[in-house]
């Protein structure tokens, strides 16, 4: 309880500076505006962060166990292709680079699997904020979460990537997560092409079709590049959210969503099936 506690306390410290972080952005960006900016978004705002305290009581504890469950397999079942020190010889930049540009292969790849029609609804609830903010970064399903903490840790546990630069790295995919999904028009210049900017993954997150199914990288474009994904039109990026009719606004709603859609599936296909019969 007291470690749980501490980790709540924690968590409140860091966004207590996160905030003002990004609300003095937000003055220096959109001045006056900022106010009428905190009104429109709070309501969604105020969901994500209900997120992020229950991810820090229920999904984290999950994630734990299941990274200490994939590490004792991978390295103590001998399944790894390199062990920590492999990687003594490169400089420390070289072996952060290295696995913050694996993680987000992986991660590309991930979220790619997350669009498609089977886990679009587990994945639609990081989509549904229409008032898109660093917060955002907390909207995402357990099965999403727990899914990107378990191949993280399998593929770079195979990897043999010392812990302590697995670590460094989910702490810069978490900081860099917060500024992509952030109100911030910057784009990076000629730069867009190596590096996701805020834009980039504003377009992401567009309703519409064609936006939506591009740039899936977290911290390199150049992933979005080679697979053919990137997507950047020079025009002002338009309505975000998800096409969903009734999206439910709760955290219970939105967690049981998959499932209810899921059941509708199976209910619909075996009624089909019984009337081809
Ligand atoms: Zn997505
Ligand atoms: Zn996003």
């Amino acid at each position: 309880m007291t470690e749980l506690w501490l980790r709540v306390v924690e968590a409140s410290q860091e966004l207590v500076w996160v905030s003002i972080a990004f609300f003095l952005v937000s003055l220096v960006i959109k001045g006056r505006a900022t106010s009428e900016w905190i009104k429109r978004s709070w309501g969604e705002a105020r969901l994500n962060l209900f997120y992020y305290f229950l991810d820090l009581v229920l999904v984290v504890p999950v994630g734990a166990l299941m990274i200490a469950g994939i590490n004792f397999l991978i390295l103590d079942g001998g399944l790894a292709f390199y062990t920590p020190e492999s990687y003594d010889a490169w400089p420390p930049i070289l072996v952060l680079l290295f696995c913050v540009a694996t993680s987000d292969f992986i991660g590309y790849w991930r979220h790619r699997l997350l669009h498609t029609w089977a886990l679009w609804p587990v994945h639609a609830i990081h989509h549904s904020d229409t008032e898109m903010t660093w917060t955002t970064l907390a909207r995402f399903h357990p099965i999403n979460r727990l899914m990107t903490t378990g191949l993280n840790a399998a593929f770079l546990s195979l990897l043999g990537v010392p812990p302590g630069f697995i670590a460094l790295n989910g702490i810069f995919r978490h900081y860099y997560g917060y500024f992509i999904h952030a109100d911030i028009p910057w784009s990076y210049g000629p730069l867009r092409f190596v590096l996701v900017s805020p834009i980039m993954h504003r377009w992401h997150h567009v309703r519409e079709v064609e936006g939506s199914g591009s740039n899936f990288a977290t911290v390199f474009a150049l992933y979005d590049l080679a697979f053919r994904s990137f997507y950047m039109p020079p025009r002002v990026v338009p309505s975000l959210g998800i096409t969903e009719p009734r999206f439910p606004d709760t955290w219970l709603g939105q967690t049981l969503y998959p499932f209810r859609v899921w059941a509708g599936r199976m209910r619909r296909e075996a009624a089909e099936a019984q009337a081809a019969e």
